[in-house]
């Protein structure tokens, strides 16, 4: 708990935000009822327009802007995004905050209303409760805690981003805006982005991704004489099994020094999203059957999530030999590959300063180190990254991440308290740090 090793004005940042627990909670609950189902991304002007009110009357000002033709953006279903500046009465950096306002589809075995946000046993429930509106709300109940201390006098600027997609890819929100420079190091120099790692962790980063399609080719023939044809699914069960036998075991002593959670993420892994062949169950004739056939292709999709220690060249020529080496022992092997998707590993130093003084900021308020994680999966830092070239950036909210897409998701309101103090007095330190706005930011020294 917060003890005496506090200063004056962190002890006032601290009272301000547990001033702030019955507005933290409303303005979360709030968030969850505006239900913001991605796919098909529904409501987000009604959550911008929300935000923006709440925004404006902190003295924000704000920017609606719609992802006009991006990815997934359309008449019924527009994808809007704010970006909500505070500029300070002196020079100095600008210290944003990132959250995406999109949340994943309701499923099955919910014993709480998904958009309720009903409070029990202080707990709120409700889809996107912990991923990550339960973010969003302490991020801004963080900044106005540390406005109430500083408005109008503090140097440089703050932001906070509500944006869209970032279930299905980010590409209609974050690296829309990146694209457009909103993440350049110009004029953002500390990002924060409170995705649920939980309140004493900070993510650095996640593991690299290359999906990609893989096809087998065989001939069709009539299914009682398969030997006239050539089996587009045993040729794919050939590479299943080296895969299964050679791949996957190879990939496993593959490991990292990327402190990934959990610990058996912290190695090469490959999944198979799916697999298909020959003529679909569905396609079926009068008699109620499909016909008679020898499949002439056979499709799988792989998930291959790589390391920092490994380049996207050598995952995948890793996978291409493998299967050169299985056609080269089975006669009539052909195959064809497809990329689909591909993501850098991301890995922010842990020099940099919002790492530094989100630490320092875990330290003072909860009284124990902060743990160092990468994610598994990827999420809208690689856009900042990649696109933004913007390196001094993290994932830091409150929440369990194994709550997050499943039925009753909750997150914790004294966990959310927590987190918003070490917001608040991370900005605060951040704002009040040396380094210069427009000026390009070095990832190896505070
Ligand atoms: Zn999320």
């Amino acid at each position: 708990m917060e003890g005496d090793s506090l200063l004056g004005i962190e002890k006032k940042l601290v009272r301000e935000v547990d001033n702030r627990r019955d507005d933290l909670v409303e303005l979360t609950q709030a968030l969850i009822r505006i239900p913001t189902l991605n796919p098909p991304g529904n409501n987000y002007r009604d959550i911008c327009e929300f935000l923006q009110t709440r925004l404006k009357r902190s003295g924000f000002d704000c920017e609606l802007l719609r992802a006009k033709g991006a990815f997934a953006d359309s008449d019924e279903y527009p994808r809007y995004n704010l970006i909500a500046h505070k500029e300070g009465l002196e020079s100095g950096d600008c210290v944003h905050f990132n959250s995406h306002v999109d949340v994943v589809r309701v499923g099955s075995g919910w014993t709480f209303d998904p958009f309720a946000g009903t409070v029990k046993d202080n707990k709120i429930y409700g889809r996107g409760a912990c991923d990550m509106k339960g973010g969003l709300a302490t991020s801004i109940i963080a900044v106005e805690a540390f406005l109430a201390c500083h408005a109008p006098s503090f140097p440089g600027a703050i932001e906070i981003s509500a944006t869209a997609d970032e279930e299905s890819g980010g590409f209609s929100g974050v690296a829309w805006l990146a694209e457009r420079g909103w993440f350049s190091p110009q004029r953002v120099q500390h990002v924060i982005i409170p995705e649920p790692l939980h309140k004493n962790r900070i993510c650095l980063g996640h593991r690299g991704v290359w999906w990609a399609e893989l096809e087998t080719k065989g001939r069709m023939a009539h299914g009682s004489m398969p030997f006239l044809g050539d089996c587009a699914v045993r040729h794919m069960s050939a590479i299943l099994e080296e895969i299964e036998k050679t791949l996957i075991p190879k990939l496993a002593t593959k490991n990292t020094s990327m402190p990934v959670v959990p610990p058996q993420a912290r190695q090469s892994t490959l999944n198979i999203n799916s697999i298909h062949g020959g003529a679909s169950e569905f396609d079926k004739d009068e008699s109620g059957f499909p016909s008679a056939c020898v499949p002439d292709r056979c499709r799988i999709v792989i998930d291959r999530r790589y390391l920092v220690e490994e380049t996207l060249e050598e995952v995948k020529s890793e996978f291409v030999e493998m299967l050169n080496d299985v056609a080269s022992r089975r006669a009539g092997l052909k195959f064809e590959m497809r990329d689909l998707f591909s993501v850098q590993p991301t890995l922010t130093d842990k020099k940099a300063p919002v790492v530094v003084q989100v630490k320092n900021a875990i330290q003072k308020v909860l009284g124990a180190d902060a743990e160092f994680v990468v994610s598994p999966g990827t999420y809208d830092q690689k856009h900042i990254d990649r696109i933004g070239q913007l390196k001094n950036c993290i994932a830091y909210g409150p929440g369990l991440l194994d709550l997050a897409h499943k039925p009753d998701e909750w997150i914790a309101i004294d966990d959310m308290l927590d987190s918003a103090k070490v917001m608040s007095l991370s900005l605060c330190h951040l704002l009040s740090s040396d380094t210069t706005r427009h000026a390009p930011i070095s990832t190896n020294g505070v």
